[in-house]
């Protein structure tokens, strides 16, 4: 696990980097918003990342989300990032802020249903397959029509946005902008046909925060920028 001053270092970086890419592309800086990634690591990156002042982290598994929570008293919010079996949705309210990996219609259904339990509403983001990627999880660009009408009329669900994972291309920064700019296509498309706010839009990672930004991102999900890297990419399952 890396120290508080390794980690601050990193986060200058990275803010920098936002910073330039804001600038690039004539975005204020307060439009982007950073999420770091605490999967994988200890507890104790969650506590960094609350003691630097973020109020949210993005853990990508329930019950290793739920395992850090106990560890965790500094007080901050915990966002789910990955694919949520439907098992585990009974975990989800008060214990999650927002599910941003929200890819089935059974899954709207049954995080409708605990939110109902729950008495509270559900904020949820709807992840997109944008990049078209058969090994990752998320709803077709083609499917988002019928999958927005359902989500919207889950009345414990609030729709904020739409979050998606480019395809990793590393060497070819042009395959995670043009798959990020056709996504917010999709989303100002959709946000015209039905009439709703879809203000958020989750895109860009370590790898492709800056494409991201450029093209519209209000919020990057950043792990091993942050935190080092990972074993293993480890990014959905
Ligand atoms: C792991 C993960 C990230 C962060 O990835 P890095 O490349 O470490 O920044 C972002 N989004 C999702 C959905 C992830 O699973």
């Amino acid at each position: 696990m890396i120290t508080p001053e390794v980690f601050l270092n990193n986060l200058s970086k990275v803010k920098a980097l936002m910073a330039k890419a804001c600038d690039a592309s004539g975005r204020s800086h307060e439009e982007v918003t950073l999420l770091p990634v605490t999967k994988t690591w200890p507890a104790e990156a969650a506590r960094l990342a609350f003691s630097a002042g973020f109020c949210s982290v993005g853990e990508n598994r329930v019950m290793e989300a739920l395992e850090k929570m106990e560890m965790v008293s500094e007080p901050g919010n915990w966002e789910l990032i990955g694919h949520l079996q439907s098992n585990k949705v009974k975990f989800i309210p008060n214990k999650f802020s927002r599910v941003q990996s929200v890819d089935s219609e059974k899954l709207l259904r049954r995080l409708d249903a605990v939110a109902a339990t729950a008495n509270c509403r559900l904020r949820v983001l709807l992840q997109v397959n944008a990049g078209e990627d058969p090994a990752k999880f998320g709803i077709f660009p083609e499917e988002t029509d019928s999958f927005l009408e359902a989500a919207l009329s889950c009345s414990h669900l609030k729709v904020e946005g739409l979050m998606t994972i480019a395809p990793f291309a590393p060497e070819n920064p042009s395959v995670a902008r043009n798959c990020f700019e056709s996504f917010r296509e999709l989303r100002d498309r959709l946000v015209g046909s039905f009439q709703v706010e879809l203000p958020e839009l989750s895109m860009g990672m370590s790898g492709d925060m800056e494409e991201a930004i450029r093209a519209g991102s209000t919020l990057i999900r950043v792990g091993s920028a942050l935190f080092g890297e990972r074993v293993q990419r480890n990014l959905s399952i």
